[in-house]
């Protein structure tokens, strides 16, 4: 089977996937990352009432219109009103109310005096300077009224998002289900971390860096472990993960070896076959099916190649999905402070620093069996089939990570 571009290939998978519709109402506790199943819409002001926007006095402003330091005016204080409570009292002419940031304004008050205009007075207050009519006045709505849509539905919830649904007063907030992953390791050389390191054996990275992506990018993980390099044994993990999976990705196994036993498996659970092969460095044989109306995305066992796939397959796929719109690829121009003298025959990725419109390639082997080095990189260097050698002062795509 020929090598499908990388586009081509994505165009395929996102065209097995549908957005998942199903709801669930979460507390706002859990709600970062997580996608709004319906507007949102004000059901009443905020702020409920008008309030003080800082400490001082409030007034009429009619009775304040002649003062001054040189001339203040001599209000009688009769209340005093601090946040969460309410005056019973009335500003009448010739008087003020004493009231602190928050608290309610009093009716027949206008406007509120800052304390620094003022002698601070208990009784009796000394007022230096003029206000106009709702001077140091916040009105009920003003952040919001009744009626106001404030969140449509799809939106992402970061925390001002869930802020202003907690100012509404809400505890929970409908939103979509997550998509469900499951990941599934393959090879006899495999060891779990914990487990001793006997010969032969390596330990288990994929598991962890693409359960790790998986949950950062906010996806349940609902089944994850290791399998050998066994058909039957893959296709029951495989068969038994897709219980509960909306998608099931596995690693290793599809290269041409004769322990890449993926092939066999897909075969074995009678998988819609969706393609072999994507013409792109690292991870070329990436093997994708349909099992049970369920992906099965197989990616290569190396961990850059595995790494790198689940990005640039996995994660438009699991954007759609989820209506996570802020997860699908970023790709920006740089220009490049490093070489890279390989020629590049296919679409090659090289991790990378990005920062400020410059990128800079990880020391070290750009090898797909290689991990380390990528450890704190925010970008692939996108290097075109047929470059010749990538020269400093280039300027390159990055793919965002
Ligand atoms: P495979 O794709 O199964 O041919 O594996 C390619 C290379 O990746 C081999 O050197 C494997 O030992 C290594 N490898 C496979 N699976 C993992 C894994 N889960 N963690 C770390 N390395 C792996
Ligand atoms: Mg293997």
């Amino acid at each position: 089977m020929e090598a499908l571009t990388l586009e081509h290939a994505v165009e395929i998978l996102l065209g097995k996937v549908k957005k998942i519709e199903e709801k669930e109402e979460i507390s706002l506790w859990d709600a970062a990352g997580r996608v709004l199943a319906g507007d949102i819409t004000a059901k009443r002001d905020q702020p409920p009432f008008p309030r003080s926007p800082l400490d001082g006095y409030a007034v009429r402003s009619e009775d304040i219109r002649e003062a001054s330091k040189e001339h203040p005016v001599s209000l009688r204080v009769t209340d005093e009103v601090t946040a969460g409570h309410v005056s019973k009292n009335r500003v009448e002419p010739g008087t003020a109310i004493r009231i602190m940031t928050g608290a309610p304004i009093p009716d027949g008050a206008d406007c509120i005096v800052m304390q620094e205009d003022t002698d601070y007075g208990e009784d009796t207050v000394q007022i230096y300077r003029k206000a106009g009519a709702y001077e140091n006045y916040c009105f009920a709505g003003e952040d919001y009224i009744i009626g106001t849509k404030l969140l449509s539905k799809d939106t992402v919830l970061g925390a001002v998002e869930i802020g202003t649904l907690a100012s509404l007063g809400m505890e929970t907030v409908s939103v979509y289900r997550r998509p469900r992953t499951a990941i599934i390791t393959t090879g006899d050389e495999i060891i779990l971390p914990g487990e001793e390191l006997t010969e032969g054996k390596i330990y288990d990275s994929n598991l962890y860096t693409l359960g790790t992506r998986l949950a950062l990018w906010g996806m349940q993980v609902t089944d994850r472990g290791k399998v050998e390099d066994d058909v039957f044994a893959a296709a029951a993990r495989i068969r038994k993960a897709a219980e509960n999976a909306d998608i099931i990705i596995t690693t290793g196994g599809v290269s041409v070896g004769k322990k890449d036993i993926m092939h066999d498996v897909t075969e074995l659970l009678s998988c819609e076959k969706l393609f072999w092969r994507v013409a792109i460095k690292p991870g070329m044989p990436t093997l994708c099916a349909m099992y049970e109306g369920k992906l099965l995305i197989c990616l290569s066992g190396n961990p850059y190649g595995a790494a790198v796939n689940l990005e640039l397959l996995v994660r438009p796929v699991l954007a759609e999905m989820s209506g996570r719109g802020d997860l699908r690829l970023q790709r920006k121009q740089a220009v490049s402070r490093s070489e890279f003298p390989k020629k590049s025959p296919v679409l090659r990725y090289v991790r990378a620093y990005y920062e400020d419109g410059m990128v800079r390639k990880a020391d070290g082997l750009n090898d797909s069996g290689i991990l380390s080095n990528m450890c704190g990189c925010n970008c692939l260097i996108e290097i075109p089939a047929g470059t010749e050698a990538l020269k400093e002062g280039d300027t390159v795509w990055v793919v965002m990570l």
